[in-house]
């Protein structure tokens, strides 16, 4: 694939906006954020905004996160509108703004959005993660600290601190470049990654008590409901973490969390461990993701929306 040309891209733009996807996780977070603070740089005649929902309090730590607007109002078309780590029916109040902009681009990584979705794409399913790319669309002049730390944090998210089947020799290379801008490196694992509130404990605590395996151990599922994010004091944001801590399990191939959204409107997350293709089973319900790695929101009872998945993943476990 022809490296995409980012200053060329923006040349003559006015106005440059930038939107990720709902829920936006560390990938997301970073990379909008390091393209932001690029462009700011590398761009000085044209203005460019950030819009995302407002990302976890853990993200504080990243420059420009005071900047993301998340308010989403009617807009003159942008000259350049940015879709990063998703498709644009994922962007939530940015969508707008994609479908009116005069120039598209679309920069991602998502296997189920192989072809993009912009005017212009830049879609590559081997990268870890989208600030992946990011860092390698960037000249390399303009990066500083800062902008090197939104990416390796976007990368550690995604990559599970350079676990997960998606670190390549090409991730660790990037790694090792970026650490070498000086930002600190290890307390960002902990305290973006790693760390969790004591209530955010309690409920994976209780989450991980109440699943249960099934297809022979080889599938784990757990689930949890307004009453019980209610009772916690919790939101969707606390809920990271839970269905890897299942997927770690021993036997377990396949890791379902569903958490409720509506009234009876479920976010599920899967996560597979060596061969379940959970983004096409995502792929069946209208969402989408990575092999190991992927999502889609679901109507029905909980025990329903088990019942369809474990259809699909059915025909993929091994007995
Ligand atoms: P998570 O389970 O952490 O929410 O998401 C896992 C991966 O699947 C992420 O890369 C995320 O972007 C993708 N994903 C999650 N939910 C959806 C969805 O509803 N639609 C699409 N297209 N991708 C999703
Ligand atoms: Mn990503």
């Amino acid at each position: 694939m022809d490296k995409l040309n980012l200053l060329k891209e923006c040349e003559g733009a006015k106005t440059i906006g930038i939107g990720g996807h709902i829920r936006p996780d560390g990938d997301c977070v970073g990379s909008c954020l390091a393209l932001w603070m690029y462009l700011t740089k590398a761009c000085p005649e044209a203005v460019t905004e950030v819009f995302i929902e407002q990302p976890a309090d853990v993200f504080g730590c990243i420059r420009g996160v005071d900047q993301i607007r998340s308010d989403f109002p009617e807009r003159e078309p942008f000259d350049v509108f940015f879709a990063l780590d998703c498709v644009p029916d994922r962007m939530g109040g940015a969508e707008q703004y994609f479908h009116a902009a005069k120039k598209t681009i679309n920069i991602d990584h998502h296997i189920s959005n192989a072809n993009g979705s912009g005017m212009v794409n830049y879609v590559e399913p081997k990268a870890s993660a989208t600030s992946e790319l990011i860092y390698e669309l960037a000249e390399k002049e303009y990066l500083d600290a800062d902008i090197a730390k939104a990416i390796y944090i976007g990368i550690i998210h995604d990559c599970g601190v350079f676990q997960y089947s998606n670190t390549s020799p090409r991730t660790l290379r990037i790694a090792a470049d970026l650490i070498s801008y000086g930002f600190d490196f290890t307390s960002i694992i902990d305290e973006t990654f790693y760390e969790r509130t004591y209530v955010q404990s309690q409920v994976m605590s209780e989450a991980l008590l109440k699943s249960r395996l099934f297809m022979d151990g080889k599938c784990i599922v757990t689930s949890v409901d307004r009453e019980m994010m209610e009772a916690y004091g919790v939101g969707p944001k606390d809920l990271d973490g839970i269905v890897n801590q299942l997927r770690i399990i021993r036997g377990v191939e396949c890791a379902i969390f569903l958490y409720q959204t509506g009234e009876a409107e479920y976010k599920v997350s899967m996560r597979s461990n060596r061969y379940v293709d959970v983004s096409a089973v995502a792929t069946c319900f209208g969402g989408g993701g990575h092999v190991r790695a992927a999502g889609c929101t679901m109507n029905g009872e909980v025990s329903e929306i088990i019942e369809q998945l474990s259809q699909q993943i059915r025909k993929q476990i091994i007995v």
